[in-house]
């Protein structure tokens, strides 16, 4: 799959990428910094070459491990949702492909992001196009555990089926802070926004029906 070496980006896969901006402001997509921000981001660098001219369809792929790259809309809906301001410290559970993470760091978030998946964290480790956001910071680890040593954050996004909302995650989400999390089991998902206070009482709002792989316990060799 991946990439350890540049690829190139052309006029094509711009072109492509333009028709994917238009496709998530046709489904509902309003906020104009996540929408630029992945017109910036070449997603066929994150993909096997294999996908390289389906790349920008707005679907999820296949990559490491059986696990996916989220699909563009779910992306763009979860960012948006998170209102990320400059410099917002934000943990990310489920690194994946690194493509969230890279949309994040574009809305000028500080991300720390945690994988459970070995084998997918060492790959994206070489991943050339990482070098260019020194704001991302990587940990293999379990995401139900979170980050306690670099809490609290502004933001917490779940990017994988959680069962339930962590209890150590709401903790390490600070007073005024946001959580995206996709809450449900393998027969689909509904996104959670769930908002703190400036007193720590927490809000939940259902925002609609996804469907993702499963956030599962401990981390794997
Ligand atoms: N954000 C990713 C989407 C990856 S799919 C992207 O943009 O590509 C979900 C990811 O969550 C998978 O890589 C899976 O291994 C990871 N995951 C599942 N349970 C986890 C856990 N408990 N802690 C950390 N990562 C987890």
């Amino acid at each position: 799959m991946l990439h350890s070496k540049p690829k190139e980006d052309n006029y094509l896969h711009k072109g492509l990428r333009k028709q994917l901006i238009e496709t998530l402001k046709e489904k509902g997509i309003t906020d104009n910094a996540v929408l630029e921000a992945i017109n910036n981001i070449p997603r066929h660098f994150f993909l096997d070459p294999a996908f390289e001219r389906i790349a920008y369809e707005d679907r999820a792929f296949p990559i490491l491990a059986d696990q996916t790259i989220s699909q563009p809309y779910t992306v763009a809906f979860q960012s948006q949702l998170l209102q990320i301001k400059k410099f917002d410290k934000v943990l990310e559970i489920g690194t994946g492909s690194a493509y969230q993470a890279c949309v994040l760091a574009e809305l000028g978030a500080t991300v720390y992001t945690i994988e459970r998946q070995k084998e997918l964290y060492d790959f994206v480790g070489k991943f050339f196009f990482l070098k260019n956001y020194p704001s991302i910071k990587r940990f293999y680890g379990d995401g139900y555990k979170g980050l306690p040593s670099y809490a609290p954050f502004d933001k917490i996004i779940i990017t994988a089926a959680a069962p339930y909302i962590p209890d150590a995650l709401l903790d390490q989400l600070k007073n005024g802070g946001i959580m995206v999390a996709p809450v449900g089991g393998d027969e689909g998902q509904k996104m959670m926004l769930i908002t703190k206070d400036k007193k720590g009482n927490i809000t939940q709002k259902e925002m609609g029906d996804f469907s993702f792989v499963p956030m599962l316990q401990g981390k794997n060799k």
